[in-house]
């Protein structure tokens, strides 16, 4: 435990996150989690942070130790998307019961589930997790991972991040060192070349990767490893071989970026795939942090070519949607990366914001925000479901972008509303994936059932005022159904 400890200290000690440095000792020691207002949701546990950053890894077998629950709990709950390997999403736990623990039999269970595994899937690694339960009765998973990583001949590797030491982000960096320590650099690729990047922090959500890749793939770059989306084991294991990389999702994974230049000396920096801009930056720096360390120079002329090719496909695409969607104004209610990149993107349609939310955002995103907005009066912390909810019903925003957990205040407020987060169901990222974006905003936005629910009930409108809304034929038949089954006519209705 002492060992787990210093981890975290080191974790917390991160010199690459600008929040940070700006602490005293003290202060960084306690790292960033908040203490919870009473009456909130807890939001992820650590081992849920180290299960997101690690289970898109798809041919590697995810081993939960502890209870049914906290895999239940944690299984799946992103839509990131694999192009082959489905074994990431068996859901394997040991299932330990009050007896197991009675009897002191969490190991014993811990190692034979591994054999079961192996036996039944022979996959390239097994990824072990424990949980709160099998850390506070002190199974030494650590012990029991090398023993059967001796005996059956494949890495089975300890993410030791019970649920207890923290928030998700602790666990999403702790994630990162669990591959730092066993993974990354224990296989010598034989094919290792000059235009090899790592992409970090990228978890392929709805596949939108995809979208990216191919642009990559034209310039001849070759992605090493996209860690965590669609990632191989065998590709992560030789991640130190690539020679520059860009992180997506800094707050997740910095510490991992910093310690492979440190030890492997692979630049990086921070970027995005959202929106044309941002996906232009992203590849022009990729190709100068290349040449920086070997590569030919002329893939600079070659990257400006594509961008200027991709781009203009985009900008006329994206054309058909201006008229609609110009002066109409978001509300942005996510955080992180997100909270500037899909800013800007917005913003190069005439899309106006009246709110971002930068409650997950660094100090970076948040100068990023203030250069992109001007100023950082449409930056708010946190926004109280009732002043979410008061400000869409007084029609402050046309449309709400966030995540699926404020969804239905903006489904109340009768404002239409996009899943921008992890559940979302449409990939977003790169040239494609911001006329998606934009597509989607407009399919919201016109979509013909806001002026049905915005329309006072039936039976609050006095004839006169219903008569004035000029109606479909299908609204008319459907008014008619409500009257017949109300027992009603037209002029039995009160005042709006
Ligand atoms: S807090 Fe502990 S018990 Fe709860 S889900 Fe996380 S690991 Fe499991």
């Amino acid at each position: 435990m002492s060992l787990l400890r210093a981890k975290i200290q080191d974790v917390f000690n991160e010199p690459a996150c600008e929040k940070n440095r700006g602490k005293d000792a003290k202060a960084r020691k306690e790292g960033c989690s908040k203490p919870l207002t009473p009456g909130a949701a807890a939001g992820g546990c650590a081992f849920d942070g180290a299960k997101i950053v690690l289970q898109p890894i798809t041919d590697v077998a995810h081993l939960v130790h502890g209870p049914l629950a906290c895999e239940g709990n944690s299984w799946d709950n992103r839509g990131a998307a694999s192009s082959g390997p489905t074994l990431w999403r068996t859901s394997f736990t040991t299932d330990l019961t009050e007896l197991d623990v009675v009897m002191g039999r969490g190991e014993r269970k811990l190692f034979k589930a591994i054999r079961e595994i192996k036996e039944a899937y022979g996959p390239p690694a097994i990824f072990v997790y424990p949980t709160c339960v099998t850390a506070l009765i002190g199974d030494d998973i650590e012990a029991v991972c090398k023993r059967a990583a001796e005996k059956y001949g494949l890495p089975v590797v300890p993410v030791n991040a019970p649920g207890f030491l923290g928030s998700k982000n602790l666990g999403n960096k702790l994630a990162g060192e669990a591959l730092l320590e066993h993974v990354i650099g224990t296989v010598e690729p034989d094919d290792a070349g000059p235009y090899d990047i790592n992409i970090l922090g990228e978890f392929n959500l709805s596949g939108e990767f995809w979208l990216v890749k191919p642009l990559l793939d034209r310039l001849g770059i070759r992605v090493r490893a996209c860690i965590p989306g669609d990632a191989r084991y065998f590709d992560i294991a030789c991640a130190h071989r690539a020679r520059a990389a860009l992180i997506v999702c800094s707050t997740a994974l910095i510490n991992l970026a910093r310690k492979m230049e440190q030890r492997w000396d692979i630049p990086f920096f921070e970027g995005s795939f959202y929106g044309i801009t941002d996906t232009s930056e992203a590849l022009r720096q990729i190709s100068q942090l290349l040449v920086k360390k070997g590569a030919d120079p002329e893939i600079l002329g070659r990257t400006e070519v594509l961008i200027a090719e991709e781009e203009a496909i985009a900008w006329k695409k994206l054309a058909a949607y201006r008229p609609r969607l110009e002066g109409k104004r978001v509300l942005l209610n996510t955080g992180g990366v997100k909270s500037w990149s899909v800013v800007h993107a917005l913003m190069e349609i005439g899309i106006e914001i009246v709110g971002t939310s930068v409650k997950k955002s660094t100090v970076e995103d948040k100068e990023r925000i203030k250069q992109i907005l001007k100023d950082d009066n449409h930056m708010f912390e946190q926004m109280a479901a009732r002043e979410l909810y008061a400000m869409l019903s007084e029609h402050k925003a046309d449309i709400m972008l966030s995540g699926g957990r404020t969804q239905f205040i903006a489904l109340k407020a009768k404002t239409p509303w996009l899943d921008i987060n992890q559940e979302r169901q449409h990939p977003y990222a790169g040239y494609h994936g911001m006329v998606e974006l934009v597509r989607q905003i407009d399919l919201a936005i016109h979509n013909p059932i806001w002026r049905q629910v915005r329309e006072p009930a039936p039976w609050d409108c006095q004839p006169a005022v219903r008569q004035e809304l000029p109606r479909t034929k299908s609204e008319t038949a459907t008014l008619h159904v409500v009257q017949e089954f109300a027992g009603t006519t037209a002029g039995n209705f009160g005042e709006c």
